[in-house]
């Protein structure tokens, strides 16, 4: 698996302080162990993607095993199979904290062929932590710093980008698995939430892949506890939208049952 450098797309060559492209761009590796290849005219804000208290909570919510079900069907669509055979190595766009990772991590995939990028360098940070074997960088999904065709796997959950990007990284036979929120997905939530709630639609597949296999992952969230349902309520696009009211009433819960939903798609490029 190549870097490559965000300003002059030069492989990068990963060392132990820092990681240098030929033209002598260099960017410093972290204590964790994470490379921040953002340019930094790129960055919006000083901090872009989610926020550390953000990714705190969604770490406490993932830990606790709620989402378990869906770390498992990621696992079975994306087994590891014959990565011991080949070079193969894969890349988590919008890693988060890596919590799907360390998911494929143990269910077969070797620490050290898994590639994690987020936007978010809190999301990141947690993630290189976890992993150290794992090589975890702060970039975009909407200008990945990978060479062309260099990882045989990419797992795509909610991240944002063009498909055209996810194209280029991928080897010609790479699989790509993308999740994204079933019809259900959270509906008595949004109920509560909304006036007029509406399903979510299933996205079309993406330019330059075609579908080779579709799985929906459905299960009930029960969440107990304040704390629980102000962490989930935090990681969901729910914590800024909706009614305010309803949502201060949901915080005073003891308790919340909600409907997961997923939808995941296996895509390989034509
Ligand atoms: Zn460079």
């Amino acid at each position: 698996m190549t870097w490559h450098c965000p300003n002059c797309k030069q492989p990068l060559e990963p060392q132990q302080d820092a990681w240098r492209c030929a033209s002598g761009h260099t960017f410093d590796r972290a204590r964790e162990g994470y490379v921040n290849l953002l340019p930094v005219q790129k960055k919006r804000s000083r901090e872009p993607g989610d926020s550390g208290e953000m990714l705190q909570a969604r770490r406490r919510f993932l830990d606790s095993g709620h989402y378990q079900p869906l770390a498992e069907a990621i696992c079975a669509m994306l087994g590891a199979g014959d990565v011991q055979q080949r070079d193969r190595h894969l890349l988590d766009i919008g890693c988060g904290e890596g919590y799907y990772s360390r998911a494929l991590a143990a269910s077969g995939w070797p620490e050290d062929r898994i590639a994690g990028v987020d936007i978010a360098k809190a999301g990141v940070r947690l993630a290189a932590k976890r992993q150290p074997r794992a090589q975890f960088a702060v970039a975009s999904s909407f200008d990945i710093p990978l060479a062309d065709s260099s990882v045989s796997g990419i797992l795509r959950v909610f991240a944002p980008g063009p498909a055209s990007e996810l194209h280029r990284v991928l080897e010609p036979d790479g699989v790509l698995l993308d999740v994204s929120p079933g019809p259900e997905h959270l509906w008595s939530l949004k109920r509560a939430l909304y006036r007029e709630p509406r399903a979510h639609q299933a996205p079309a597949v993406l330019e330059g892949f075609e579908l080779a296999a579709e799985m929906r992952c459905a299960f009930t969230l029960n969440l107990k506890g304040r704390e629980v349902i102000a962490d989930f309520l935090s990681m969901t696009p729910f914590a800024w939208k909706g009614d305010s009211e309803a949502r201060a009433k949901l915080e005073q819960q003891e308790q919340l049952q909600l409907e997961a939903d997923f939808l995941l798609r296996k895509l390989i490029g034509k």
